[in-house]
């Protein structure tokens, strides 16, 4: 058994001060039961916690960290930033060099503007294309997640579907009903959605792969279905490449599936660990933003100097060092096809979705293409999964519903590792 003494404690009175003692509902354990984790530190691929316990880890904070923990490169630009203030409220010559490098290697994106979170990159992109359109419903996907705006908590991923609240409390019938959605990957229901609202959808909104359902993989011909679509009804279409951005490929999802998205939103590696996000996308349609344009939208902290130091420098060693995704899929072929290898001997035939360093163990024999498909999933044996493989010190996503991610620092050694574990794992939670 780990020691989790200090762990306790610390929940126990974060409980008392905090709803469910975490600020972020993913990072609780409701789904697989237990206590949370506190982390003390991390570098490379190990975590550290306040017991002194040691975790691989393959969640990176849910993506930004895919070099690993407190690379040189990402750490010393902040160190070199730090004396020189922490937030001016005025623009920086940094804010433009992380645009022109974000400009540079999603070519789909001519203007961007950062802002400070993912969330606040999607609520961002949908207001700038009602106001390009003049519009007013936005078309998602179910167990698609876009952050918590309340446009967006309609039908949720992530650990809103972990909870049991795709649908969230406080969102008003107004907002709720300007909201469509249909399933992934399911190309009728698509058709037959944007037929039924003619000229009213201002903007599809998705993740071109989506990680927040477990890894769920667009089928062939999919995303350009889609494209044509939009182009065909004139409704802008958002690539949500806040997971798959600068990490499935150097231009993210569009570069590997080859579509054009008309906006992209971002966040995690942007900043390299630290809070920023962004949306981009054709010219015409970033200058609808203020001050160019009407639709209003502004952050004190936005382009904040530690912050676009972090990003451009994450940024700049992955576009110098492309070598580094071939790395990523390499290692992450090897996790994908030993979890499957290992299940099959196992007897369990389970489902292992993969696309570049992101993959999914679904604990389920059948395919998944879809929200209904991920639900089939064996929940109770995955929580028994988890926690086996914490006590083997490999810490992995709480929930059945989220993808793994990989990071750079993860060594030959560590994937033998996670495979041991994982075998063990499996055996004791069937
Ligand atoms: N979009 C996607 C695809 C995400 O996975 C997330 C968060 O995980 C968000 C948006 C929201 O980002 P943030 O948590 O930075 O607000």
């Amino acid at each position: 058994m780990l020691n989790q003494t200090t762990s306790d404690a610390l929940f126990t009175q974060a409980k008392d001060l905090i709803p469910g003692g975490v600020n972020s509902p993913v990072r609780a354990f409701r789904s697989v039961g237990g206590t949370p984790v506190f982390m003390q530190s991390a570098a490379g691929a190990w975590l550290t916690d306040v017991d002194g316990n040691r975790y691989v880890d393959f969640i990176n904070s849910w993506g930004p960290m895919i070099l690993g923990h407190a690379p040189a490169v990402v750490l010393d630009a902040v160190r070199a930033a730090l004396p020189h203030s922490l937030s001016f409220g005025a623009p920086t010559r940094r804010e433009s060099e992380l645009a022109q490098l974000i400009t540079e290697m999603v070519p789909s994106i001519e203007k961007v503007r950062l802002v400070n979170s993912g969330t606040e990159a999607c609520m961002s992109a949908i207001r700038v294309a009602r106001g390009y359109t003049g519009r007013s419903k936005i078309l998602k996907f179910e167990g698609c997640y876009h952050g918590h705006a309340d446009a967006f908590l309609i039908a949720a991923g992530s650990g809103a579907l972990t909870l049991g609240t795709p649908d969230s409390a406080g969102v008003t019938a107004g907002v709720a009903q300007d909201t469509l959605t249909v399933p992934y990957n399911d190309l009728p229901a698509l058709q037959a959605a944007v037929a039924a609202n003619p000229s009213q959808i201002a903007a599809i909104i998705l993740e071109p792969v989506v990680g927040n359902m477990g890894l769920v993989v667009p089928q062939e011909g999919y995303l350009q279905a889609l494209r044509a679509l939009c182009t065909e009804h004139g409704i802008v279409l958002i690539f949500d490449e806040v997971m798959t951005g600068f990490r499935l490929a150097p231009g993210g999802a569009q570069e590997l599936f080859g579509i054009v998205p008309d906006m992209t939103t971002l966040g995690k590696i942007i900043g390299g660990g630290l809070p920023v996000g962004a949306y981009g996308g054709r010219a015409d349609i970033m200058n609808q933003v203020a001050p160019v344009g009407k639709v209003y939208q502004a952050g004190t902290l936005s382009g904040n100097p530690l912050a676009t130091a972090a990003g451009l420098a994450q940024l700049r060693h992955l576009q110098q060092h492309p070598e580094l995704y071939a790395q990523l899929d390499a290692t992450t072929a090897h996790l994908a096809d030993g979890s499957r290898q290992i299940a099959q001997e196992l007897g369990l035939n389970y489902t292992v979705n993969r696309v570049g360093s992101m993959f999914s163990l679904f604990f389920t024999a059948a395919p998944v293409n879809n929200l209904e498909d991920a639900k089939q999933c064996d929940l109770p044996a995955f929580g028994r999964y988890f926690h086996a493989m914490l006590e083997r010190g490999i810490y992995l996503a709480p929930s059945q519903f989220e993808a793994l991610f990989i990071s750079t620092a993860i060594t030959d050694e560590l994937v033998d590792k996670y495979l041991t574990a994982c075998r063990e794992s499996l055996v004791e939670a069937h």
